[in-house]
């Protein structure tokens, strides 16, 4: 059996060991923390468990698609719960828009605030719909190697109905006018990728998910996703090894001989860097073997980092869903603050999960689990005075919101920024969700999945193909186990 050393036991590392271990490989991940997940870990305390990354649970038939692949139903995991509402928008001043589960409530929502709109919202949904068949079938699955690849894909004949070409912002003013509804549409571009103006259309897929699909959750939280995982893994026979860092992936001439930790040498016929992507080039591999360079990485456009709070409330609080954006503040402001002159936002737009609405395991009785998010951009100083008055400044409006102290009731309060980003996962400039989502970063633009150099090191996670997010990592640990089969198959 041929041993491959996966770094990372992120949802791509995760994903490639299964499917690797699925293929008869015997596949060893490397995980640096005490814990597995990386971004998507799990915290516990005081009787609170939080989920320290990601809340929305978008895409389900991605994850579904992927645990079948192995035998097994969703439901074997977790229970998955469509919330109902999916998420609301707080514009202040009391103005709310709430998002329903199914578009025929929603399509009364858009007619409400702008008459004419339903009928827009189902055009709109309808190409949404297109890029979502095409981008998450055939697209997202393509390794971005060489151009080539395109080539037969229905996604050639279609680019411009795909909206690579065009700009999100531009698009979405095409079909609606009012500004809530607009917000309603870019803000999933402004936390997980880039301006909305240098988005291409083709991101409204993320509409898609969001309106048509709809948002789940898995009940006892997100990193039921992760154990699932593992457990699946662990099923196939891969080993996990937790507090073991890799310091270098050992190369001679052109092959890569193994990884290097604390604790010893580990010979290997393929290494898969699901690690943060520089990280591993940069500090992992001796410089003849990178491909990019320090220069190249400091000319990407990184998506943001996050000021993140896990609270635990030891009361019920009024007015908040599962699922709450307060943008009672000028979105154009913290946007250009993210991507165009990075500084702490002076009103920063945040966004609250309360997963206690919907999950009351996840803290003790009568009390809530909060985990307050503000977007920030990458590679600005970190100090505990920022992060209090960024803190003092949301908690003061979501205490309007609610009507309520909310201060006085934190019995648990952890913070978490660009430098744990940093020293936790090795993260590039403190990053939370990778590249942005630009047009030049997309597809064949992203720093590639197999190294050119390095004839069996392959790159998987957030910052190669397809992206950022769950489900793009967890595709990407699929679309490298299968160029992993392929070389080895041409090996042999
Ligand atoms: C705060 C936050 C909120 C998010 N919200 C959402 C959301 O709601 N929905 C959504 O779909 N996505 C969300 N995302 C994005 C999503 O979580 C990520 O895209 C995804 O988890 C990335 O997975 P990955 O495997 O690529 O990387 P990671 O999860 O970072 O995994 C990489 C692993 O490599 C390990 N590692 C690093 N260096 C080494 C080394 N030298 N040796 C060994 N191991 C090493 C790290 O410790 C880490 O465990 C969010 C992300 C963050 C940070």
């Amino acid at each position: 059996m041929q041993k491959i050393a996966v770094t990372g036991a992120g949802f791509a590392g995760l994903s490639a060991a299964c499917c690797l271990a699925q293929k008869g490989f015997e596949v060893t991940i490397f995980e640096k923390n005490n814990t597995i997940g990386g971004r998507a870990r799990q915290y516990q305390s005081s009787g609170f468990n939080f989920d320290m990354g990601p809340s929305w649970y978008w895409m389900p038939d991605v994850f579904e698609a992927f645990v079948q692949r192995f035998g097994h139903e969703v439901e074997d995991f977790f229970e998955l719960k469509k919330l109902d509402p999916g998420f609301v928008i707080n514009f202040g001043k009391g103005e709310s828009l709430s998002i329903p589960a199914g578009l025929p409530a929603i399509y009364q929502v858009f007619e409400k605030l702008e008459p004419g709109s339903a009928e827009k919202l189902r055009s709109f949904l309808k190409e949404a719909a297109y890029k979502y068949e095409v981008g998450m079938r055939d697209l997202v699955y393509q390794p971005g190697l060489s151009l080539s690849e395109f080539f037969d894909l229905r996604l050639l004949k279609s680019l411009f109905r795909m909206g690579v070409f065009q700009s999100f912002s531009k698009y979405v003013r095409k079909y609606f006018r009012h500004p809530q509804l607009i917000q309603l549409m870019e803000f999933p571009m402004l936390f997980l990728g880039a301006m909305p103006q240098d988005t291409p259309a083709l991101y409204s897929l993320m509409n898609y998910a969001a309106l048509a699909q709809g948002t789940w959750y898995p009940m006892g939280g997100m990193y039921n996703m992760v154990d699932a995982m593992a457990k699946i893994a662990t099923e196939l026979g891969v080993e996990i090894k937790t507090s073991a860092e890799v310091e270098q992936i050992v190369v001679e001439g052109n092959k890569a001989k193994g990884l290097q930790t604390k604790k010893g040498f580990f010979p290997a016929s393929f290494v898969v860097g699901a690690a943060d992507y520089h990280h591993v080039e940069q500090h992992l591999l001796k410089a003849p073997h990178r491909q990019y360079t320090e220069r190249y990485w400091n000319t990407r456009v990184m998506a943001p980092s996050a000021l993140i709070f896990y609270l635990g409330v030891n009361k019920k609080l009024n007015n908040l869903q599962h699922h709450n954006l307060f943008f009672d503040a000028d979105f154009q402001a913290h946007a250009r603050a993210i991507y165009k002159t990075p500084s702490y936002p002076d009103r920063p737009l945040f966004y609250l999960c309360c997963s206690t609405k919907t999950d009351p395991s996840v803290a003790p009785e009568g009390m809530e689990n909060l985990f307050l998010l503000v977007p920030l951009a990458p590679g600005l100083e970190d100090t505990p005075e920022l992060r209090r008055a960024c803190f003092d400044q949301v908690m003061e409006r979501l205490e309007t919101h609610c009507g309520e102290p909310v201060r006085s009731s934190i019995i648990f309060n952890r913070n978490y920024s660009l430098t744990d980003f940093q020293q936790d996962y090795h993260a590039y400039k403190g990053n939370a969700y990778g590249l942005a989502n630009t047009l030049f970063q997309t597809a064949i633009f992203k720093p590639k999945m197999r190294s050119p150099k390095v004839k069996n090191l392959f790159y998987a996670g957030q910052l190669t193909t397809p992206g950022p997010g769950v489900p793009p990592s967890i595709i990407s640990g699929q679309v490298v186990a299968s160029l992993i089969a392929k070389e080895s198959s041409k090996v042999k």
